[in-house]
């Protein structure tokens, strides 16, 4: 099929909630892809940070097909050993408890939410503060949890409760503790919000303030989280432990996942019908998040990671028309001189060869964690030429 009539397809069949870029990719190999016409492409965004092995990694895909082959969904009434066994990966890859799992990080958070407003549930605390700038989803709920105006409108009246503090500023989420908070939900580096990193100091005093006050710390990792910034999780990079974690996109590999973990004193906080979800759990789904979190979790993958982000930053300090980079491992916001959109600068990007992000006013990039030495530099060389052009 040529692109034409797959644009027709889309321009006639699809509600028009995403604003696409003149590419469709059939094909890839971990951080390269190729579109219906077979022009070649360097990917700096692994669908959104979700293809954490990059495309069609020939071990993700031997462990999909192989458990798509022997059993590809149960009913939760069920054990299932492709599930638990990704629950104890996990388990000892972030020091948490137990996990729940869904779909995608919206509904991760709609869980933790949950957990939240059944902790709190007895003094009659409910509200959740959230921080300004932030993004947790497009639930009605997650929403509400997202600190920017802007996904409010159209869609009132959204879920009540969330109350909103300034990143990075201890003090007034403390104002906000007024004895009917919760849990204080945040991400370690704000993703859609622009990658804008948290502060150490901030990620710290929140812990401590959080269980001074007896209210939940919720750790985001939709975005940061399975390897993305050079920890498995990224608030180890901190040193410090949330009550309840979220994690979704790259988790298992490319198939949709979700998972709301929680800590050891919040075990079993949910009973039997409290939540749920038909595709929670998927064995397939599951055995990819198998081989993603096994791999991923050693420290060499790590320590591969935080040299890839390093590398990437030095080399975009150094260019022309690069004012800032932001963010952490690889994940990375690149700030542009004056007057350049972020959006052109993406369209540009995909003309000649090389698949780029934004956030807010940057340029973001996600490449797969697995990236080479070779993409990054081909991958870098286009994006000098296309800054040249600005
Ligand atoms: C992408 C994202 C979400 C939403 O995840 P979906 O799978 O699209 O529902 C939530 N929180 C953060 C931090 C994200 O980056």
């Amino acid at each position: 099929m040529n692109f034409e009539a797959i644009r027709e397809q889309d321009r006639k069949y699809i509600l028009h909630t995403y604003g696409r870029v003149d590419a469709a990719l059939v094909r890839g190999e971990n951080a390269r892809a190729w579109d219906c016409d077979g022009k070649e492409y360097i990917d700096f965004t692994a669908g959104i940070g979700v293809n954490a092995l990059g495309y069609s990694d020939p071990g993700w895909v031997q462990a999909v097909t192989k458990q798509a082959g022997e059993i590809q969904h149960l009913c939760n009434y069920y054990y299932s050993p492709a599930c638990t066994g990704l629950a104890q990966l996990l388990m000892q890859a972030s020091g948490m408890a137990q996990a729940f799992f869904c779909n995608s990080g919206a509904e991760a958070n709609e869980c933790a939410i949950k957990v939240a407003r059944k902790y709190g549930e007895k003094r009659g605390a409910y509200k959740i503060v959230t921080l300004e700038n932030s993004f947790h989803g497009r639930t009605l709920t997650t929403l509400a949890a997202t600190g920017q105006d802007g996904f409010h409108q159209l869609f009132q009246p959204l879920t009540p409760g969330f109350v909103y503090a300034k990143a990075n500023d201890l003090a007034s989420v403390e104002a906000l503790l007024d004895g009917s908070v919760c849990a204080v939900l945040i991400e370690t580096v704000q993703g859609e919000g622009g990658v804008v990193p948290m502060e150490a100091d901030f990620i710290r005093g929140l812990r401590e303030l959080c269980t001074r006050h007896d209210v939940l710390l919720m750790v985001d990792e939709v975005q940061t989280g399975v390897g993305r910034t050079g920890y498995f999780y990224s608030y180890q990079g901190y040193g410090i432990q949330p009550d309840v974690v979220t994690s979704a996109k790259g988790l298992a590999g490319g198939l949709p996942i979700g998972a709301c973990l929680v800590a050891e004193h919040l075990r079993d906080c949910l009973a039997p019908g409290q939540q749920g979800s038909t595709f929670g759990g998927n064995p397939v789904a599951c055995a990819g998040g198998q081989e993603v979190v096994r791999r991923v979790s050693d420290p060499a993958f790590l320590r591969a990671v935080t040299e890839k982000g390093a590398y990437l930053r030095e080399k975009l300090e150094a260019m022309d028309g690069v004012v800032a980079v932001r963010g952490r491992g690889l994940m990375l916001g690149v700030q542009l001189k004056d007057g350049v959109d972020a959006h052109d600068v993406l369209l540009a990007c995909a003309e000649a060869g090389l698949l780029v992000l934004t956030a807010k006013e940057v340029v973001r990039f996600l490449p797969p964690l697995t990236i080479t030495q070779k993409d990054m530099d081909d991958g870098l060389k286009i994006f000098e030429t296309v800054l040249k052009s600005f």
